[in-house]
């Protein structure tokens, strides 16, 4: 039975001799099989990580020296393209398709000897919270199988949640993240935008998309980051200024939080006062914590939800059924019913009522109603955040208003789950990096949840090096993955 603690340990078992990668793959393809009823994959790729682990063993025995991710196990969600494999984007209209090519954050690992076990279940084209709106079905979360696991990235929280992989990764337009990572009770760690390529991540929203890692220990998190922020050509909005990993010094930080967000009124009492306990003992640490205003907070879920349907209506345009996707076998008498067909049939419900919002956004007429309202509120909030980061290193605030509800719960009403994304939709609507910590376990249903920290655009290392000490200091209970 293989114990997995962090990557630094893994490899240090692997020298002694005590463990090898294929031990470790066959644990994982076992622990995969008995815990099916999760739903957090899409496919397994077990062949190829057994031969892949023999490989790296005879590496090892030979004395070659160990690559930074040598048989490190890890999981993908499924709209990130790796050659050769299907990708779905948990939709109808891509069933079948196979990548053309690898995503460059995934080929960075596979070049440092990762072995990649599978594809994880998500809401379909990373459109939900849930993990409900997938074409296989909602994955489930590991700590009460009746509860819902988060979303969009579901399927990779749980992996990683439930002991499947070592470490994951999803991708965070809105949250999708560090809202699973709160709710299964482990790391979820959204970079700021540009910080990772977004070459080969199905689009939802490009100015939003960011690729995101779940992990159980900020060691594993510091890692991939590292290797995964590596300059590419593919991607002309990455960040300029490479990643800063030096160590900074331990002084005392400056802390925010909204009122309005601790004021909210969807906001749990217990989260609440955990996060305001935080905030205490953190003043009384010495550090600076200020309680600030944030008049925006009302405007932010609405001016999400029309940039991100804006950008999805045109990013998903190639889906019709004669460049990508589904065809159907009805016959069409036109080519715009030959296209209606297509998509009718293959998207789902809530891809299809964000596409028709965001056409309707941008539709003469309304453009200016709505897009570029939205627009202004997206500038104002990066004017905010100048102001704010001029002053304070970390803000500071809940993943999530509640702990995760039970399937089926969100299902009528979609405005009420797209809400349960007020504090989250704020650092992709700056650009900002952001983590969810799971801190705590809620008395009453006794499902975890997190801390959620953000800092400037381009300070990593602020939001990676105060997660892990605040995780030392507060963490409730210790997280390791369920076995
Ligand atoms: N829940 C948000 C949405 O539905 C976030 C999605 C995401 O981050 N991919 O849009």
């Amino acid at each position: 039975m293989f114990s997995y603690f962090s990557i630094k340990d893994f490899h240090t078992r692997l020298q002694q001799g005590t463990i090898t990668c294929s031990n470790v793959v066959n644990h994982y393809l076992n622990e995969i099989e008995h815990k099916k009823n999760l739903n957090a994959f899409t496919e397994i790729f077990a062949n190829e990580a057994i031969e892949k682990a023999a490989e790296l063993d005879k590496k090892r025995a030979a004395g070659e020296p160990l690559k930074k991710l040598h048989g490190v196990v890890i999981a993908i969600k499924d709209v990130i393209c790796y050659k050769d494999h299907h990708i779905t984007a948990a939709s109808g209209i891509l069933k079948g398709f196979t990548s053309l090519y690898t995503a460059s954050a995934l080929q960075f690992l596979i070049d440092e000897d990762a072995i990649i076990i599978g594809a994880c279940n998500c809401d379909e084209f990373a459109m939900g919270s849930t993990n409900e709106n997938s074409v296989y079905g909602p994955a489930l979360n590991a700590l009460d199988p009746s509860k819902v696991p988060g979303g969009s990235s579901g399927g990779s929280a749980v992996a990683v949640q439930a002991g499947m992989c070592m470490v994951s990764l999803g991708s965070d337009t809105g949250g999708s993240v560090r809202q699973p990572a709160d709710y299964c009770g482990i790391i979820g760690f959204k970079p700021g935008y540009g910080r990772i390529s977004r070459y080969g991540l199905i689009a939802y929203a490009s100015s939003f998309d960011q690729i995101g890692i779940f992990g159980t220990n900020m060691d594993d998190i510091e890692l991939m980051i590292s290797i995964m922020s590596k300059p590419d050509d593919n991607d002309s909005t990455m960040l300029q200024a490479p990643l800063n990993t030096a160590v900074k010094e331990e002084k005392a930080l400056r802390y925010c939080l909204f009122k309005q967000v601790m004021e909210h009124p969807s906001l749990n009492n217990e989260i609440k006062e955990k996060i305001n306990s935080i905030a205490e003992q953190l003043s009384h640490n010495g550090h600076k914590v200020d309680f600030i205003d944030f008049d925006l907070l009302d405007y932010i879920v609405s001016a999400y939800y029309v940039l991100t349907t804006a950008e999805a209506s045109s990013n998903l345009s190639r889906y019709d059924g004669v460049r990508f996707g589904h065809r159907s076998l009805e016959t069409a008498d036109s080519i715009d019913t030959f296209y209606k067909n297509n998509r009718s049939e293959g998207f789902g419900l809530e891809v299809k009522r964000r596409i028709m919002l965001g056409t309707f956004v941008l539709s003469s007429g309304y453009y200016d109603a709505y897009f570029s309202k939205a627009q202004q509120v997206r500038n104002m909030l990066v004017e905010n955040v100048k102001n704010i980061f001029s002053q304070y290193d970390v803000i500071l605030m809940p993943t999530s208003p509640t702990t995760a509800p039970t399937i089926g719960d969100n299902k009528k009403d979609p405005v009420a789950t797209y809400l349960a994304d007020i504090f989250t939709v704020f650092a992709n609507l700056t650009g900002i990096p952001a983590i969810s910590i799971p801190l705590f376990h809620h008395s009453k249903d006794n499902m975890p949840f997190g801390l959620q920290l953000m800092a400037n655009s381009g300070d990593e290392v602020t939001l990676l090096q105060t997660s892990k000490k605040l995780l030392k200091q507060y963490r409730q209970a210790e997280v390791t993955a369920l076995s």
